[in-house]
């Protein structure tokens, strides 16, 4: 074994948080040493949850915590069947069709069969693995974790899924807007990032260099870039045109680079409908690459994130923990993380993405100023020690309810 294997620890964040709320986590996680964990969803890379995941499980183990992170195994008809309503959770419509949730409901039964699960605490992220639920005895509470934007979700599927998610000891949405008409209690955690990780840790102008060359991407303009799943939620096109039009006032270099989830079947065609519109200043790359993707939040003059439904949008506190002066969409996640004008933009319109453009690249004075806020207000709010001691709270919580009962 090689020699120097090791796990941030919760110590780590001194720096950032403090010594005493350090000790404070600490003391709750020894609380809990006797639980034993798993999370589970249904795609290990490519998304915010993913992302977050496979930082958390890791601190939770180091803070003594047995925790697990499973996925989810599926046929591209489950996934196709799971990507309709999430489209459909975030307000698009669904034809619920007997066909589809047999095919939905089977393949959770297969995976419950294959899963073993006798921890004394789950936790189930998203709608796929939901149903699992059913299949098992409980040995602890389960909770449900939905990372879905929910503002205004089909209320037929809805009606189809509560039930299920009432079958749960609590149910976790991202923000206090997202609040379902449910029995069983709810609670608003916001994600964060792992400022340790490959994504987000430091790196050196010459490594930002080396990436950037190692994709050809030019540097003699700014770059403007946005870095999200092919995903028509994120408006690519949007960003491509807003471009267009900031360019005749500034000229930049526009990179979209993504990737495609496992669980996310859209995402090819997405892609095969931008590649069309690549151009010398038009860039679009689809590799899973995360250290280009830390090199890109560092050198990109302005970073987009023009989603036009967001639940969280980790990558807006990504670009913010870089410092970057980013230009969101406003709605979901996003409004919760750019205060307009102070450590960013929010944007409605393409033509408002455009004009709040050609202000940051004009600016570099207000980009530096935005970006330094936005760091700051990751600092406060959005890093993973803050998830962490929040999930420390739940889980101390939940588990007396229920050895109450
Ligand atoms: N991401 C990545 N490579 C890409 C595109 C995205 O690593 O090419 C990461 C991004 O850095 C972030 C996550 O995928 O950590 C996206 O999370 P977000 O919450 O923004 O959106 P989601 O994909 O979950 O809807």
């Amino acid at each position: 074994m090689r020699d120097g294997h090791r796990l941030v620890k919760i110590d780590e964040y001194e720096n950032l948080i403090g010594s005493e709320a350090v000790e404070r986590i600490i003391k709750k996680a020894d609380a809990l040493k006797d639980l034993h964990v798993v999370h589970i969803n249904s795609t290990y890379y490519g998304g915010g949850v993913a992302e977050i995941l496979s930082s958390m499980s890791l601190l939770m183990n180091s803070a003594g915590i047995k925790t697990g992170w499973r996925i989810i195994q599926g046929s591209p008809d489950f996934f196709s069947v799971t990507k309709k309503m999430h489209n459909a959770l975030q307000g698009g419509e669904i034809n619920l069709t007997k066909r589809k949730l047999d095919i939905y409901e089977d393949v959770v039964y297969e995976n419950a069969v294959r899963n073993h699960l006798d921890h004394n605490m789950v936790v189930i992220h998203d709608p796929q693995p939901l149903p699992m639920i059913r299949h098992y005895k409980k040995h602890g509470p389960w909770i449900w974790r939905c990372h879905v934007e929910l503002t205004n979700p089909n209320r037929e599927l809805w009606n189809y899924l509560s039930p299920i998610i009432e079958k749960y000891d609590a149910s976790i949405f991202s923000i206090r807007e997202y609040m379902q008409k449910l029995k069983t209690p709810q609670l608003f955690f916001l994600p964060a990032i792992n400022p340790f990780s490959i994504k987000n840790q430091e790196m050196s102008e010459e490594e930002i260099q080396e990436r950037l060359d190692h994709y050809h991407i030019p540097t003699d303009l700014p770059l403007v870039a946005q870095i999200s799943r092919f995903d028509r939620w994120k408006d690519p096109e949007g960003v491509i045109q807003a471009f267009k039009i900031a360019r005749k006032e500034v000229d930049s270099t526009l990179v979209l680079l993504g990737n495609i989830a496992t669980d996310g079947p859209e995402g090819e065609k997405v892609y095969d409908s931008l590649i069309k519109q690549r151009e010398d200043r038009i860039i679009i790359i689809s590799r899973q690459d995360t250290a280009l993707v830390n090199a890109l939040q560092r050198r990109a003059a302005v970073i987009m994130q023009k989603s036009i439904r967001e639940g969280f949008g980790l990558t807006v506190a990504e670009a913010m923990w870089k410092g970057a002066a980013v230009i969101g969409g406003n709605v979901g996640g996003i409004r919760y993380q750019i205060e307009d004008g102070v450590n960013g933009f929010l944007v409605s319109s393409i033509e408002e993405a455009a004009e709040r453009l050609v202000t940051l690249l004009k600016d570099r004075k207000l980009r530096e100023e935005m970006g330094q806020k936005a760091r700051e207000t990751v600092k406060e709010k959005f890093l993973m020690s803050r998830l962490l001691e929040q999930y420390l709270d739940l889980f101390g919580s939940v588990e007396t309810i229920y050895l109450l009962r």
